[in-house]
């Protein structure tokens, strides 16, 4: 079969059943193995690739209710949710709230902005510490940044990727106001350690859930474990309204503040025409009827993808573990994996070449796969957005100094982000028979390692 028929072949094989599963609410994948031999000739080192096309699906997917909904929107001119009859912010909210089992849910603009106003309602300002991890991405520390609040570093744990939650007591001071654990990749920080943590000093627990919709920590979802759970609906995040964010708590005060935060100190209950002020300092992050009405459509179907991404995560975990020098991100006993990232690291000395080697490996056999966040050179980073006049005046050389020091180094992290590779969640929803072709793909580059690292 010559590479250009398989490729046509593969093309109208991939309509027909992508229209299929458009019909059954699936994201349209396709098998896309090519039945080669585990140990043959890697596609890097000139062999035939694994996968016939690029595995992975398109994203978002839309189910069939957008457009409906969003042409509604348009037409009735209502599109703030403070003039609204339709109400599709208010909905969102109270179906994300059921559907996470917490009591409260304030919708906001982004991802960021929930983490803004959640770090707003808890009043941090300078000189306080917000303890969270460094393997993120960048807006959690921006958040913390944007209340001229000092982030605490904490390092990670190599076989989760997550912040590691027994150093997280030794990291705070007197200063520390609230700890930042971050599920990243969707996969749940150890919650039990913040909780500890958290309870034994008295400060509360934002969990940046980002990444963790509808994961689970001990029988609650990932958002619901600490005091507040900030979500991201930006377009590649698993719920996806292309901008978009949401805070989820059980403390209705706290959710109060949090709406206020977000809603120039405006409560949920006053009328948009009551220019009475409560009191506060906030700005607007409010999220758009547009974005509302997405979201009232792709909720739907959360659940389902969830469980595919599950199954065929957990499979994928056993099948890369059995590879000498491959360690997939480990799942903490009663945890849920939400699966936006799917992720593993590799021991180059193990597994025979490094991993860019590997990346670029896997590219030829058409697995995409990522390196994920580089080390973020935080300390540097931390030092030049407080280096103006106003940050000088709030953190003083020699209060950086001491910061920087008790941060450290983190050699966990920049092990881990030099040794990181990761498939996004799109790449979990395919058939589970992806997972044995991405299983092939990465063992036949293993048993060539030492050939490919001589290229
Ligand atoms: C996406 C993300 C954010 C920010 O969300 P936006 O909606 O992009 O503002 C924050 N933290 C983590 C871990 C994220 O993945």
């Amino acid at each position: 079969m010559t590479e250009q028929f398989s490729r046509r072949d593969f093309l109208s094989a991939s309509s027909r059943a992508g229209l299929a599963v458009a019909m059954a609410g699936v994201a349209p994948t396709v098998l896309v193995g090519q039945g080669i031999a585990p140990d043959s000739k890697p596609a890097v080192l000139g062999g035939t690739p694994v996968s016939s096309a690029s595995l992975g699906a398109r994203w978002p997917v839309l189910q069939g209710e957008e457009e409906t909904a969003l042409l509604n929107v348009l037409k009735s001119g209502q599109w703030f949710r403070g003039s609204t009859n339709l109400n599709m912010v208010a909905k969102f909210e109270t179906e994300y709230a059921k559907m996470c089992g917490a009591k409260e849910c304030v919708a906001t603009s982004s991802g960021t902005t929930a983490l803004v106003s959640s770090l707003s309602a808890l009043d941090i300002g300078p000189g306080d510490e917000v303890l969270t991890s460094p393997y993120t991405f960048i807006a959690t520390i921006n958040s913390i940044l944007a209340h001229f609040a000092l982030p605490v570093l904490v390092d990670v744990d190599l076989d989760s990727f997550q912040v590691d939650g027994k150093l997280v007591d030794a990291a705070c001071s007197t200063q520390t106001r609230c700890l930042m654990p971050v599920h990243i990749g969707g996969n749940p920080a150890n919650m039990d350690d913040f909780l500890e943590v958290g309870k034994k000093r008295g400060i509360r627990v934002i969990e940046d859930a980002c990444q963790g919709h509808i994961g689970e920590w001990r029988g609650k979802k990932l958002g619901t474990v600490g005091d507040l759970g900030c979500f991201s609906f930006q377009v590649t995040k698993n719920l996806p309204s292309g901008e978009g964010g949401a805070v989820l708590s059980d403390d209705e005060v706290l959710a109060e503040k949090v709406y206020r935060c977000h809603n120039n100190c405006r409560g949920r209950r006053t009328d948009s025409f009551d220019f009475t002020y409560g009191v506060g300092r906030a700005v607007n992050h409010r999220m758009t009827e547009l974005q509302g009405a997405l979201l009232c459509a792709q909720i739907k179907h959360i659940e389902k993808y969830q469980a595919v991404r599950n199954e065929n995560g957990l499979y994928l975990n056993k099948l890369l573990a059995d590879i000498p020098g491959v360690f997939p991100a480990t799942i903490y006993d009663g945890g849920v994996n939400a699966w936006h990232l799917y992720m593993f690291r590799i021991e180059p000395e193990i597994f025979g070449i490094n991993r860019d080697l590997l990346l670029k490996a896997l590219s030829a056999e058409r697995i995409p796969g990522w390196g994920g966040y580089s080390n973020g050179n935080w300390i540097e980073f931390v030092r030049n957005a407080f280096d103006t006049p106003a940050g000088r005046r709030v953190y003083p050389k020699s209060v950086l100094d001491n910061w920087a020091e008790r941060v450290g180094p983190l050699p966990l992290l920049n092990k881990l982000s030099s040794e990181a590779v990761w498939f996004t969640q799109d790449i979990l929803i395919g058939p589970k028979q992806n997972m044995d072709i991405i299983a092939d793909g990465v063992r036949r580059i293993q048993k060539n390692a030492a050939e490919i690292a001589r290229m």
